[in-house]
C-alpha cells in the first residue's frame, strides 16, 4: 500500500455522489488532431459523469489528454482538432453545437479557468469592464447592477478594497490576485460547472495553498460542480471527490479520493503518488518519480501503453491493450494486474 501524503488526509469522505444530478456526461469522446506526420489521437473512448456540486480531479502528465477532453467539452479545439462521441450538458448534447448556441451555454453554465490568466485577461481593459461585460451579455443586467454584482464577487474571492481595485488594469494585480479575479469572472453568473486547467501551477506554494483553499470555500458556498484538471495529485488531494488518472489519452484509473490516494491499483496512479513530495519523515531522500517519458501518441507502444514504464510488465501486456473493467462501486481500472 503506497503511504498518504499529509494533504490526503482532508480529503472528503466517498460522498453519496452518484444520487446528485448528472450536471455533464461524456461517453465515448475521441479527440483526433490533424499534423504533417498524420493523425494523433489524442484523447481515445473517455467517458465520465460529473454530478452537482462535486469536485472531479483528472489528473495525468502533459500530453495525457487531460486539457484536451475540456477543450473538446467547451467547443475550444485547435482548427485541426476534432471531437466525436457524446458530450451532455444537462441531458442537452453540446458536441458539435453551433458555436452561438455553445457561446449561451460557456460563459453562463459553465466557465473554464487557465493556468496563465494574463492569457485570459485583457490588458487593455480595466477589471471592472471585463466583468460588466460578462453580465451585461449573459445576464442582460444595467451597468450600475453589472458593477455591483462585480465588486461583490472580488468580495467573495477575498479581494482586498474590491470596490477601488475595480478600477485597476490586470498588471496592476500580482499573479495570485489575477487568479482570483479569473475565478470572479469565471463565477460572475453562477456556471453550473467549473472547469479549472491547472489554475495553480503557475503561482508560488503559499499562493497555490491559498487559492485551493478559495476554490474549496467556493464549492461549499456556492454549490458549483468544479473539474480540477492538473499534473499533480496533492492539488486535488483536499479538494476532489472524485479522481480520473489519464495516460496516452486514455483513463487508466478512477475512484473516490480516498481509494486513489489509500490503495491506488494502477502501476501509474501508484508511480504518481510515489512521486509526490511528503511532509512526513526525517530523511532527506532523492524523490522518486516514474522512469521514461510519455509515449510519442504517433507511435504507441504495443500493448498497454504505460508498459515501457511499467516495473510490473509481463507477458500479456506486450500483445493486449488492458481494457477498463469495474474493481468496485465507482471504481475501474484499465491493468492486465488484479491487484498491486
Ligand atoms: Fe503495467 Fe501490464 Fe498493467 Fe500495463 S497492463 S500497467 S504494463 S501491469
Amino acid at each position: 500500500m503506497t503511504e498518504v501524503p499529509e494533504a490526503a488526509a482532508v480529503g472528503p469522505p466517498p460522498a453519496a455522489a452518484a444520487e446528485r444530478p448528472t450536471v455533464l456526461a461524456v461517453d465515448g469522446l475521441n479527440t483526433r488532431f490533424d499534423t504533417p506526420e498524420g493523425e494523433v489521437c489524442a484523447v481515445n473512448d473517455v467517458s465520465f459523469r460529473v454530478r452537482e456540486g462535486e469536485t472531479v480531479g483528472i489528473v495525468g502528465e502533459s500530453g495525457s489528454g487531460k486539457s484536451q477532453v475540456f477543450m473538446s467539452v467547451m467547443g475550444l479545439l485547435a482548427a485541426n482538432g476534432r471531437a466525436t462521441g457524446s458530450v451532455k450538458f444537462r441531458d442537452q448534447e453540446i458536441l458539435g453545437m453551433p458555436p452561438q448556441k455553445l457561446n449561451r451555454i460557456r460563459g453562463a453554465h459553465m466557465s473554464m479557468i487557465f493556468q496563465d490568466p494574463m492569457t485570459s485577461l485583457n490588458p487593455y481593459l480595466t477589471v471592472s469592464r471585463q466583468m460588466t461585460e460578462v453580465l451585461v451579455q449573459h445576464k442582460g443586467m444595467g451597468e450600475s447592477d453589472a458593477e455591483k454584482r462585480s465588486v461583490e464577487m472580488l468580495d467573495l474571492v477575498r479581494i482586498p478594497e474590491a470596490k477601488r481595485r475595480i478600477r485597476m488594469y490586470p498588471h496592476e494585480f500580482s499573479g495570485g490576485m489575477r487568479q482570483r479575479v479569473m475565478i470572479a469572472i469565471a463565477l460572475l453568473c453562477q456556471p453550473d460547472m467549473l472547469i479549472a486547467d491547472e489554475p495553480t501551477t503557475a503561482l508560488d506554494v503559499t499562493v497555490q495553498a491559498q487559492i485551493l483553499e478559495l476554490m474549496h470555500d467556493l464549492k461549499t458556498e456556492l454549490n458549483t460542480a468544479i473539474v480540477l484538471i492538473t499534473h499533480d495529485l496533492g492539488v486535488i488531494a483536499g479538494l476532489s471527490d472524485r479522481v480520473l488518472v489519464m495516460y496516452a489519452g486514455n483513463i487508466v484509473e478512477r475512484g473516490a479520493v480516498r481509494e486513489i490516494f489509500y490503495g491506488p491499483q494502477h502501476p501509474y496512479t501508484e508511480g504518481l503518488l510515489k512521486s509526490m513530495p511528503r511532509l512526513t519523515g526525517t530523511e532527506q531522500t532523492e524523490l522518486p518519480s516514474i522512469p521514461g517519458q510519455p509515449p510519442n501518441l504517433q507511435h504507441l507502444p504495443s500493448g498497454c501503453n504505460f508498459r515501457p514504464r511499467c516495473a510490473y510488465a509481463f507477458d500479456r501486456c506486450r500483445v493486449e491493450e488492458p481494457a477498463q473493467r469495474d474493481i468496485g462501486p465507482g471504481r475501474a481500472k484499465a491493468c492486465h494486474l488484479d491487484a498491486l
